[in-house]
């Protein structure tokens, strides 16, 4: 049997990257009967049919690390947030919730600001302030900086990365520069065309040269915070949790009450006000959201 990865699945169709290349694929029954669905991103053994070596059958998917819903992808390693440092401005609430959605699924957050050519030196610093103490990667990019092109490269070798962030970031032009055989589509007429390939339902992942693989998804471009409560929010704010002890009240949310160590914290510049203040507002959305359930 061979070792592969599904990069692509259509109507039961799967395609299987190989060490002997792309190989087409259908799952075995048993699956169906197990009730397990193949999903880009797993590992799996198939077995050539014996008329034609350009299809094959997927006899065995190994065990998941982990499993994606939204977009539905087995094994990601890790979630690379992209924002630009301008044009369009980046919205930190949606930053804080794609940060949110990668620990809900078990996923590492690297945030990545693009178009860094736009940015001096004083802008770089005040993004970086704004994660002060929540230990997370951050990297600024451009599709001009080579240097930065690399570091990427670094970052996605050998692992299966899900890009996200709102359209407009320059995403495509990024993997384009990473890889430039990808050729993706950039730009305006880019967006007409994805707003298209959004309503279909399947995942693919590309392979990247060098190693590794990237998930071509709009996945996560807006986003709602579900499962996550109120009390459990401050869990996802890593920096809330380093300072998290001494309020005066044991069930303390931070957020009105008197003797507060956060919001001291918070003046005292070890939590960046605006993490703090979109702390603020994630509490108010959940609260809302329970009200309306
Ligand atoms: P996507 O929607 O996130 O995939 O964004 P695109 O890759 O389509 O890029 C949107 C626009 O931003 C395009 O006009 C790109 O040429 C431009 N762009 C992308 N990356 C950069 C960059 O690093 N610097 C600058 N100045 N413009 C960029």
């Amino acid at each position: 049997m061979i070792e592969g990865v599904i990069i692509k699945g259509v109507g039961g169709n799967y395609y299987v990257d190989t060490e002997s290349g792309l190989i087409e694929c259908r799952a075995r029954g048993l699956f169906r009967l197990k009730n397990i669905k193949p999903l880009v991103g797993d590992n799996v053994l198939i077995r050539l049919t014996e008329e034609d070596e350009a299809y094959g059958y997927i006899e065995e998917i190994k065990d998941r690390k982990n499993e994606m819903l939204r977009p539905p992808v087995a094994n990601v390693e890790q979630l690379l947030i992209f924002f630009a440092v301008t044009n369009p401005e980046p919205s930190f609430l949606l930053l804080d919730k794609l940060l949110i959605a990668a620990e809900t699924n078990n996923l590492k957050p690297i945030i990545c600001f693009n178009k860094s050519d736009f940015a001096d030196e004083k802008l770089k610093k005040k993004y970086e302030n704004i994660f002060v103490n929540t230990g997370y990667k951050i990297i600024f990019t451009s599709m001009y900086d080579e240097n930065s092109i690399n570091e990427l490269r670094n970052i996605l070798k050998d692992k299966l990365s899900v890009f996200s962030g709102p359209s407009g970031v320059g995403k495509s032009s990024l993997m384009n520069a990473v890889q430039p055989d990808f050729k993706l589509e950039t730009g305006e007429i880019s967006e007409k065309l994805k707003r298209g390939k959004h309503t279909t339902r399947h995942a693919e992942i590309y392979k990247l040269s060098f190693g590794g693989y990237v998930v071509d998804t709009p996945g996560f471009s807006s986003f709602e915070l579900s499962g996550v409560g109120e009390f459990e929010l401050k869990e996802y704010y890593p920096e809330i949790k380093k300072y998290d002890f001494g309020c005066r009240f044991m069930d303390c949310l931070h957020k009105k009450e008197p003797n507060c160590v956060i919001k001291e914290a918070v003046e005292e510049g070890n939590i960046s006000k605006i993490r703090y203040n979109n702390y603020v507002k994630l509490l108010d959305e959940i609260k809302k959201n329970k009200k309306n359930r």
